[in-house]
């Protein structure tokens, strides 16, 4: 099962966001601004249980811990295999600043967790790194591939989370 907010030729519509979902989106988003600031690639994410209560948040610390696996959304679906119930796991929501790549994506079916709401798409960010953006690996790709029920709501947000990116990468 898997469901997407968007197709691909949506991208960049602002479809529907609650105001909980808003609010969370916007604090990944914050915490992205944070980890460029620290010194790191700009992705932050939170992990919200069912009662809307934060359970968990990180950023991406690549750079300052040498350590390629330091994406916010490894960390974070680490976290909630270690610490929740399966029951607790699928109804707990990650929200990050951008899609999560192939490897987070992975730990996040792994994980147990049950939906994954984003910003930036992984075009998107492409696009803004200056990358080609006809070699994108979908990280959302990987979440269809779940054997349990996923539920994937994004983009969102584009210029807020976009803001971040501008300046940091150097085209490849
Ligand atoms: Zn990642």
């Amino acid at each position: 099962m898997y469901e997407l907010s968007t197709t691909p030729r949506d991208e960049g519509t602002v479809m529907n966001l609650d105001p909980p979902d808003e609010k969370h989106l916007r604090r990944a988003i914050e915490l992205s601004r944070r980890a460029r600031a620290a010194g790191n690639q700009p992705f932050g994410s939170v992990l919200v249980q069912a009662s809307g209560e934060v359970l968990a948040e990180d950023v991406n610390t690549e750079i300052t811990d040498n350590d390629i696996t330091a994406h916010p959304e490894l960390k974070l679906a680490r976290w909630a295999a270690a610490n929740l119930s399966e029951s607790d796991a699928t109804t707990s929501t990650i929200y990050t600043s951008c899609e999560a790549c192939a490897m987070c994506s992975g730990a996040i079916v792994t994980s147990g967790l049950g939906r994954v709401v984003y910003a930036l798409s992984a075009p998107q960010l492409y696009e803004l790194k200056g990358w080609p953006t006809q070699k994108v690996m979908r990280g959302i790709t990987v979440l269809a591939e779940a054997g349990h029920h996923i539920t994937v709501n994004g983009p969102f947000l584009y210029d807020e989370a976009a803001a971040p990116h501008l300046g940091f990468w150097v085209p490849g």
